[in-house]
């Protein structure tokens, strides 16, 4: 048949094999492309190389991008050898890697369309079944991170991420060097010993060449991080984002129970206000923008009040030095001690306690947005498995989508 010339075409340089017959069959909608070898050959063990003669075949098939929407194939009787050491193994064939079910080509489409949609969706537009599609994520991963070079990292990132139900976490190492940020590493917990584990790893080296490490004010985090990192407490970095919720939670702490003490008096004030304290003043929708003014402008209001501190909060950050905000901070500390509301006070003392490493984010300037752009991605992909029950799918996953690891098969 004259396709075998175009299928050849297509697949490349296949030696020592080549396409002897293209079966279709169009009932069944499939393209079967039969492969057969050039001549008798010596074969290298699949694990050592050491070249011996065939013992028989195994007859194997592999899925194959599609012809003109016909799923496509490729067969052949793959040689046998037994080598002294491995034992009976069939030999590499150019197209797929050992044990492959796919051909490389497809799998390389496939990472592809796993990148782009969800395993569900891609396992459906490439006609494979989840679970394959799952198998060449998690195949992927494996060769991405064999293939990861010990290179240096300077800017990093600590997060925890609530996985499963409850307080199911895992600790996420990040890196957030050359202006992008990717996974280096997941631990399970967040205890002192789960990042331990990342440091060691690292190896005394790249310890050294650490320049920065944003985290939450999270003391297990801190511990192991100045244990493993020279001069790691000036290094530490409770930086904006990670700081960023305390202030808006303390507002609507302080919200709730005011609101609770007016509606005993039959006034409704702050009914149906929760969002709008989480706003900057600057981004409030125009709908609510009137009620909004009325409120931040009741002096009476402890919730208004809480609120301009957390407003106040955010300028803290647009301070030009750490000497600056050293000054800034201790007026914004008065501020929120003055406002004699206890949630607003805890977290001032809080951020006092940890002032150090929050001020050291104006000299190391660690950037929060790659950061962020990770952390939300990853609470999509819990949201979109619904919490993942199997914590090492999750892990997976997370270095499949943001580990910025080498995916594709070496061919
Ligand atoms: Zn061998």
């Amino acid at each position: 048949m004259k396709d075998t010339s175009l299928y050849q075409q297509i697949l490349g340089d296949t030696s020592p094999w080549h396409v002897a017959a293209v079966r279709l069959d169009a009932a069944a909608q499939t393209v079967e492309i039969e492969m057969a070898l050039n001549g008798d050959e010596l074969w290298g063990c699949p694990e050592c190389g050491r070249k011996m003669r065939g013992h028989g075949s195994d007859r194997r098939k592999w899925r194959h991008l599609d012809s003109c929407q016909f799923k496509t194939f490729l067969v052949a009787d793959v040689p046998r050898v037994i080598c002294p050491d491995h034992g009976a193994r069939t030999v590499k064939v150019p197209w797929s890697e050992p044990r492959g079910r796919f051909t490389a080509l497809f799998e390389r489409f496939a990472i592809d369309v796993l990148q782009a949609c969800s395993t569900k969706q891609a396992a459906g537009l490439l006609r494979i079944s989840w679970d394959e599609a799952d198998g060449i994520k998690q195949r992927a991963v494996r060769r991405g991170l064999a293939r990861r070079a010990d290179e240096p990292v300077r800017r990093l990132c600590v997060d925890e991420k609530a996985v499963g139900r409850g307080q199911d976490y895992v600790t996420v190492v990040s890196s957030l060097d050359a202006g992008r940020a990717r996974v280096l590493h997941m631990g399970d917990g967040r205890k002192r010993e789960t990042l331990d584990v990342f440091w060691l790893g690292l190896g005394a080296e790249r310890q050294e060449g650490v320049e920065a490490v944003a985290m939450d004010m999270w003391q297990p985090f801190w511990d192991s991080t100045v244990t493993h990192v020279p001069q790691g407490v000036e290094k530490i970095v409770h930086d904006p984002y990670h700081l960023a919720t305390y202030m808006n939670k303390a507002v609507d702490q302080v919200r709730r129970s005011e609101h609770a003490a007016l509606a005993y008096r039959q006034d409704d004030t702050l009914k149906g206000s929760r969002m709008l304290w989480l706003y900057g003043e600057e981004n409030v929708p125009s709908k609510w923008v009137i009620r909004f003014r009325k409120l931040i402008e009741n002096t009476r209001l402890k919730t208004a009040k809480a609120w301009a501190v957390k407003e106040l909060w955010r300028d803290f950050w647009k301070s030009p030095d750490e000497d600056a905000a050293a000054a800034t901070f201790k007026e914004w500390y008065r501020e929120a001690m003055a406002t004699r509301l206890e949630p607003v006070k805890k977290v001032a003392r809080m951020f006092k306690a940890h002032l150090r490493n929050i001020l050291t984010y104006f000299r190391l300037r660690i950037s929060n947005g790659p950061a962020e752009a990770i952390n939300s991605r990853i609470s999509e992909l819990v949201l979109q498995s619904c919490g993942y029950r199997n914590r090492e799918r999750f892990k997976n996953d997370v270095f499949f989508y943001l580990g910025g690891l080498e995916l594709y098969p070496a061919q």
